[in-house]
């Protein structure tokens, strides 16, 4: 940790929820969408739409922004799942006033998650269907049918996406299908964690048909397309999530210096594999250098 963060204070949080009452994805928004934004550039947004309008967080990124030391850190692309003991890592996070959305790449994965983290404050389980993990068609189908019921069950949804690389473009279409079947089922006003290899208009082009760009918080994690697809989906109010990774080239560092400041929210995108032991410690310390590093470039 640098010495700029070793100073902050810790963030102070209080949560009107019972841990009993599922979360509402604005709120959990609301909550992230603050490191790099200004508290009164929340108030009066009245054009907007899904968990960002519910939250009142401006979907036109306000250029009045500033670092808010005080937000608590959110992780909103965190693979939970795949930590040894997701309970324990979740309730360490917690404990240390920060959050997660925890992003899942199969339905079976939210399923398991989820009882895990029943109740833990700022702990987020989403449902996801990642495009490297589909399989092939029978598997597909039945991990649609299952994404599409568990998706009238929660509005926290993530990773879902689209990744035309190298090593996936044969199956381009199979996808293309796919994530057209999970934008249908998701519900308005649903938090999504997306992902976009090679392939953001193509996903912009779905959450456009669909109606999801206009009534969800479509969040791009690691954003990697090109300056005009980022433009694309900057003005279409959508956000971006950046985190260590994004942040080793020279163009992620880039794209987290151009988007707006109300249109920015961290990231981990950890850990790179299931059954990592987890140390949240060590996580909130990395999320706080994530902050700092990404307000330095942005010189808030
Ligand atoms: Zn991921």
């Amino acid at each position: 940790m640098n010495m700029r963060a070793a100073r902050l204070t810790k963030p102070s949080y209080a949560s009107p929820a019972s841990p009993s009452v599922p979360a509402s994805p604005a709120r959990v928004f609301a909550l992230a969408a603050r490191p790099f934004c200004a508290p009164a550039a929340e108030k009066g947004a009245s054009q907007q739409y899904g968990a960002a309008a519910e939250a009142g967080v401006s979907r036109q990124g306000s250029q009045d922004a500033s670092l808010h030391n005080a937000a608590p850190l959110v992780d909103m692309h965190l693979h939970l799942d795949w930590y040894g003991d997701p309970g324990a890592f979740a309730r360490g996070l917690s404990a240390r006033g920060a959050g997660c959305l925890g992003c899942t790449v199969e339905p079976c994965g939210y399923e398991m998650l989820t009882p895990l983290v029943a109740g833990v404050e700022r702990v987020h389980p989403a449902l996801g269907l990642h495009p490297w993990y589909m399989g092939e068609k029978l598997v597909l189908l039945r991990k649609l049918d299952a994404f599409c019921q568990l998706a009238q069950e929660t509005r926290f949804i993530g990773e879902v996406g689209l990744d035309f690389g190298k090593a996936h473009r044969e199956s381009a279409e199979r996808q293309r299908a796919a994530f057209a079947r999970v934008c249908e089922a998701v519900q308005p006003g649903s938090v999504m964690s997306i992902h976009s290899v090679h392939s953001a208009s193509a996903v912009l082009d779905v959450l456009e048909a669909s109606g999801r760009l206009a009534d969800c918080t479509c969040i791009f994690h690691w954003f990697s397309g090109t300056s005009k697809e980022l433009a694309r989906a900057r003005e279409a109010g959508c956000f971006f999530s950046v985190g260590p990774f994004m942040l080793k080239s020279r163009r992620g560092r880039e794209y987290a210096r151009q988007i707006p400041a109300a249109q920015l929210l961290l990231e981990s995108d950890l850990p790179e594999c299931p059954g990592t032991p987890g140390d949240a410690a060590a996580h909130a310390a990395l999320l706080e250098e994530t902050r700092h590093a990404i307000a330095e470039l942005k010189g808030l």
